[in-house]
């Protein structure tokens, strides 16, 4: 009986102690960037950062958030500039602000997967940054947006969310920027990391991470080099597209490759025309999936294997890597470092 009165006095006391420490520990705080898309309103009238913050009002409950504005485009207008213009943004407001939990930028879902991979390349491991959007605007009843917005802001004020790279939330999934694409143009389930699946999910208002990306890479580049083209094989290419980019004035060109690497020999005396006007050549595959292999031709020409990156961040990963350095070796290491 004795003993009874004992343990509930303790359970009393630790309850007692507890609750008030709980509910005084203050809010993380957490940056949001707002750069336009459909879950800043899309064509028809464009919210400001601050608007979706007053939009959602649980937000106050989750941490304490601060607003500032890059950009009100939808996302197909996105440029390598301006996503690195982004990046530098970033890494500005993390060296200023050494208590700020993470970022939170709202972004349109059209070039979505390519903006953030430029930021995961750019932005160092640390504290999370992580890119929220939307299939449909605010405006109608059951738009997804302030669900992802929301979700977005929990993860980035997880400690948990830390040194995973740049993340990108929708349907309650989290996924890696390296591995997501947007698969599908009106569903809400639309972003898929296609082989992988996600990293995670937010249940219940709650951080679950089922595997780390074991893959990552920083570089820190002085500028981009945007003139970097994507181009795919299909029944009948001849290699006019090549010479196409290559006058154009291409630096760098990603071509998705039939397979496992095949390439017709129309295409491939197209790509030596281009090597030999020092035009830095990626193959991936077209299959969107698996490892391409680059065959003694193209390798003797100077080809650079794209591994298991497909086109979109392969051209991505060529945008940051021209800006840095033309040395093949070290663009094909780079390539080996993001592979599976
Ligand atoms: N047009 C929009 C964009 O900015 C589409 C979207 O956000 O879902 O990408």
């Amino acid at each position: 009986m004795r003993r009874r009165a004992t343990i509930a006095l303790v359970i009393i006391t630790v309850v007692a102690l507890d609750a008030p420490r709980l509910s005084a520990q203050p809010l993380p705080r957490v940056r949001l960037i707002g750069t336009g898309g459909t879950i800043s309103g899309g064509a028809t009238g464009s919210l400001k950062a601050d608007d979706l913050l007053h939009l959602i009002p649980e937000l106050a409950q989750v941490a304490e958030v601060s607003v500032e504005d890059f950009s009100t485009i939808g996302s197909s207008r996105m440029t390598p500039e301006l996503q690195s213009g982004l990046a530098r943004r970033v890494n500005e407001i993390f060296a200023s602000d050494p208590d700020l939990a993470g970022i939170v930028i709202t972004h349109g879902t059209d070039s979505l997967e390519e903006t953030a991979f430029l930021l995961d390349l750019l932005v160092p491991l640390g504290r999370p940054v992580v890119f929220a959007a939307a299939q449909r605007p605010p405006r109608m009843a059951d738009s997804d947006g302030p669900r992802n917005l929301l979700n977005a802001v929990r993860i980035a004020a997880s400690p948990q969310a830390r040194n995973l790279g740049v993340l990108v939330t929708l349907n309650d999934e989290v996924h890696a920027a390296l591995d997501v694409r947007k698969t599908h143009a009106i569903a809400l389930d639309a972003f898929k990391s296609p082989w992988l699946g996600p990293i995670g999910y937010v249940d219940a208002g709650r951080l679950r991470i089922a595997r780390r990306p074991a893959r990552h890479l920083t570089l820190s580049p002085a500028r981009v080099e945007p003139r970097v083209d994507l181009l795919t094989l299909v029944a009948g290419s001849d290699g006019h597209l090549v010479r196409a980019s290559v006058v154009s004035g291409a630096q760098g060109l990603v071509v998705e490759v039939f397979g496992r690497g095949n390439v017709p020999p129309a295409v491939m005396d197209a790509v030596r025309e281009a090597r030999e006007k020092g035009v830095v050549v990626v193959f991936t595959t077209r299959t969107h999936g698996g490892r391409v292999e680059i065959g003694d031709d193209a390798r003797k020409l100077g080809v650079i294997g794209g591994e298991d990156l497909e086109g979109l961040k392969a051209r991505v990963l060529l945008v940051v890597a021209l800006g840095q350095t033309r040395d093949l070796p070290t663009i094909q290491s780079y390539f080996l470092a993001l592979s599976q």
